[in-house]
C-alpha cells in the first residue's frame, strides 16, 4: 500500500549557515541571495517518495540566535530527524554545529536520525572547514555527512532523501 509516514524534522545551526535557504531549496526549489533572518522558528512541510512509500516531513527551521536557544528543545524533542548545518566558509559555525550535536546527544531522543550538512559548498575559494575534518567528526559521532549548496542545489534533496530512507528502514 501507499502509506504516508509523518516525520518531524528540525534544522539547527548558527545564524547565517543557510538553514532557511536549505529548506527553501528543498520545499520550493528556490534560492535568494538575501534570505531574511528567521525569527523564533518557521514551519514547512514537504513530502518525499521513496520507492512506494511517502515521507511527509514536518520541518521546523529554527533561528539559531543565542537568545532563542531555550526554545530549541521544543523543536528537537520528539524529532524523527535533525539536520545540523554549518557554513564551510565559517569555522565558528562548525564549532557551533558540534555544540548542537553534543546537545542533541545529551538532551535529545537517541533515535533521532542526525545529519551534518556543510553548506555553501559552492564557495570553495573561501573554505575554512576541511571536508575531511567534518567527515571524520561525523563518523565518530554517528551522523551522516554531506556538503550541500542551497545556491546550486547540490546534495540538498539528497540529505532529505537519505533521512527518509533511514526513517523507513528504522
Ligand atoms: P540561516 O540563518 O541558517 O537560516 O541562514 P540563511 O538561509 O538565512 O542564509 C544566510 C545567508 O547565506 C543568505 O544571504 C543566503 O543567501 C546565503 N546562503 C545560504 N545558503 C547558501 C549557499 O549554499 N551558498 C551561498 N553562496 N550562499 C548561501
Ligand atoms: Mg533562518
Amino acid at each position: 500500500g501507499n502509506k504516508i509516514r509523518n516525520a518531524k524534522l528540525v534544522l539547527l545551526g548558527d545564524v547565517g549557515a543557510g538553514k532557511s535557504s536549505l529548506v527553501l531549496r528543498f520545499v520550493k526549489g528556490q534560492f535568494v541571495e538575501f534570505q531574511e533572518s528567521t525569527i523564533g522558528a518557521a514551519f514547512f512541510s514537504q513530502t518525499l517518495a521513496v520507492n512506494d512509500e511517502t515521507v511527509k516531513f514536518e520541518i521546523w527551521d529554527t533561528a539559531g540566535q543565542e537568545r532563542y536557544h531555550s526554545l530549541a528543545p521544543m523543536y528537537y524533542r520528539g524529532a524523527a530527524a535533525a539536520i545540523v548545518v554549518y557554513d564551510i566558509t565559517n569555522a565558528a559555525s562548525f564549532t557551533r554545529a558540534k555544540k548542537w550535536v553534543q546537545e542533541l546527544q545529551a538532551q535529545g531522543n537517541p533515535n533521532t536520525i542526525m545529519a551534518l550538512a556543510g553548506n555553501k559548498a559552492d564557495l570553495l575559494d573561501e573554505r575554512q572547514v576541511p571536508a575531511e575534518e567534518a567527515k571524520a567528526y561525523a563518523q565518530e559521532n554517528g551522523l551522516f555527512f554531506m556538503e550541500t549548496s542551497a545556491k546550486t542545489a547540490i546534495n540538498v534533496n539528497d540529505v532529505f532523501y537519505e533521512i527518509a530512507k533511514k526513517l523507513l528502514q528504522g
